[in-house]
């Protein structure tokens, strides 16, 4: 008979593997880690866990993530409200700003319109963007989803949603079709920003 390991270890294994790219092996390795710090490690990881799930909140402006009702970049004077960029996640958004190749809002989907896993528009942060870019005056819209599919299927929704007076920009092949913005190296991504391209 196999041993079987005490239950509180396993469980912590099993919270572990529940992360994004972590499989059991890592896990495991990650769990004997915590064991062999002292106490305090532990409930230091613990309390942050907890901490970040009880303060960061979605910006009720744009939903990007912050502490505050409304995120740093909506309060910050110096943006450009005329120019408004659209992003999948708030990793994107981060991604992007690293560029130094924008100073407008952002706006955040927390997704992309994926049909046949029955997301559409209403599941998602995009019927907010049309009342958005009208109450600030936006006259640019850059829509930096990724270059998949469900990127240019939201990208095409987005034009659609918006007047005609507003510009909607795509951001720049470049990018590998099927790349992620996240995961672009800064320069590619700047570039891509830079060289984007009207739609529609
Ligand atoms: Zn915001």
């Amino acid at each position: 008979m196999a041993l079987r390991w005490p239950e509180s270890i396993s469980e912590l294994v099993n919270q572990l593997s529940r992360l994004p790219g972590i499989g059991e092996k890592t896990a495991t390795r990650l769990a004997f880690f915590v064991l062999d710090q002292d106490a305090a490690y532990a409930d230091d990881l613990a309390g942050a866990l907890v901490t970040v799930k009880a303060k960061i909140r979605r910006c009720s402006a744009c939903g990007s993530l912050g502490e505050e009702e409304l995120c740093d970049i909506c309060t910050a004077p110096e943006r450009d409200r005329t120019s408004m960029c659209i992003v999948e996640s708030f990793a994107d958004l981060v991604a992007i700003e690293r560029t130094g190749e924008f100073r407008g809002l952002y706006h955040v989907l927390h997704g992309l319109i994926r049909p046949l896993d029955g997301v559409g528009p209403e599941a998602l942060n995009l019927p907010a963007i049309a009342q958005r870019v009208e109450g600030l005056g936006v006259r640019e819209v850059i829509v930096a989803t990724d270059p998949s599919v469900e990127g240019e299927a939201t990208a095409m929704y987005i034009r659609n949603l918006l007047d005609d007076d507003v510009a909607v920009t795509r951001i720049a092949r470049g990018l590998p079709m099927g790349g992620e913005v996240e995961y672009a190296d800064r320069a590619t991504l700047g570039r891509a920003i830079s060289a984007r391209e009207r739609l529609g």
